[in-house]
């Protein structure tokens, strides 16, 4: 173990973060690395460095250390582990790529999930309240159907590669002053298939794959809206190595509707009543998407009044029931009347009187006061 103190060796504060300790640990560790630096005394340096980042990092034994310093260590800190293998980044501008230690990295003979496609689908306003069956047309990657994925022209087998035996990577050993180091890398015959193929396939060329045009009836359930995203597991390209088939992700888009409009599970209809409609009250007719529904429009009725429709509105997607209709009704001042309308309203301008009364308290004076002014 080292005697010099640990913040010092880091050239670092005590109150140093974690973010500074690894950063400092980083450049010392490129700078001192027995592999790069042949100086005298640089691995007894990168060990020290090493020892000191082994603490630091740990924030259990960095607070024993800054409470009891080594002494409280006792033989946590033992044993020599080169903490630039947990930097891969480093690890492999030391080394090059592909070098270490048992990793875990994944061969490419192991077996790997197919890839994801998407698709997209339109779908009109009704189709997505009510649900709708849809033939949908995609391209993607299926196992050949000539050589059954192999490769391999019918009736010739590939047969197993000579330069990894099979293993689709090429290891070589290489010493280093921290003992032997495996590199491992993909075999440049086979290109990590474990196989070479003498006479391949007419149809995939080698590849083992085919593109193929698919139709396939989907169902898409009512309630669906714009963005939403339906998986069709299986679906997608083939996976290899014997890994799972990936999945088709469909993504809907909904067109809008020239009168209705969504606000989740609502739809809103603006719809527009004359000034006797409104002022007398009516029953009207209202389409909505289940047909026309009466709707009683009280007298009295102001613009902008909101009316609901229950269960005319678009059926969840994840439980039972619908949302509602809203009409928001505007009353329509007519621009063009005919003679006897105007005679209509001339004696009603006479019945209600000629003078204007302002009100009260005007738009202008709520905005100003809103704004703070006067
Ligand atoms: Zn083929
Ligand atoms: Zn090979």
């Amino acid at each position: 173990m080292s005697n010099r103190d640990y913040y010092e060796i880091l050239g670092l504060p005590r109150n140093a973060s974690n973010d500074e300790i690894k950063a400092s640990f980083r450049k010392l560790a490129r700078q001192y690395h027995p592999d790069v630096n042949k100086e005298d005394g640089a691995e007894e340096k990168f060990k020290e460095i090493n020892e000191a980042y082994g603490v630091l990092s740990d924030p259990d034994k960095r607070a024993r250390y800054d409470r009891f310093g080594k002494e409280g260590l006792g033989n946590m800190g033992g044993g020599f582990h080169d903490y630039t293998a947990d930097f891969s980044d480093i690890f492999e501008e030391l080394f090059g790529r592909g070098f270490g230690f048992s990793t875990g990295r994944r061969s490419r003979n192991s077996p790997r999930r197919g890839r994801d496609l998407q698709q997209s689908v339109v779908l009109t306003f009704e189709e997505a309240v009510f649900g709708v069956e849809k033939e949908i047309e995609f391209q993607r990657e299926e196992t050949c159907s000539r050589c059954n994925g192999s490769g391999a022209e019918p009736g010739t087998t590939p047969i197993r590669c000579v330069t990894c035996q099979g293993q689709g990577e090429v290891r070589q050993v290489r010493q280093t002053f921290l003992g032997q180091m495996v590199q491992t890398s993909t075999c440049p015959t086979c290109n990590g298939r474990g196989e070479t193929i003498s006479s391949p396939c007419k149809t995939c060329h080698a590849t083992g794959l085919e593109r193929k045009t698919v139709k396939k009836k989907v169902q898409i359930p009512a309630g669906v809206d714009g963005g939403t995203q339906i998986r069709l597991a299986g679906e997608g390209g083939p996976g290899a190595s014997g890994g799972p088939t990936g999945s088709l992700f469909l993504i809907l888009d909904v067109q809008p509707h020239q009168f209705y409009k969504r606000r989740e599970n609502d739809i809103i209809l603006n719809l527009d009543i004359n000034v006797a409609q409104a002022v007398l009250g009516a029953e009207i007719e209202v389409p909505t998407l289940d047909g026309d529904e009466k709707l009683k429009i009280p007298s009295g009725t102001q613009p902008g009044k909101v009316f609901q429709i229950r269960n005319k509105g678009v059926p969840h997607l994840r439980r039972s029931g619908r949302g509602d209709q809203l009409v928001i009704v505007n009353v329509a001042v007519p621009t063009k009347l005919t003679k006897e309308q105007r005679e209509l309203f001339e004696k009603l301008a006479e019945s209600l009187g000629t003078t204007v009364k302002p009100q009260e308290k005007g738009f202008l004076d709520w905005l100003n006061e809103a704004l703070g002014g006067s």
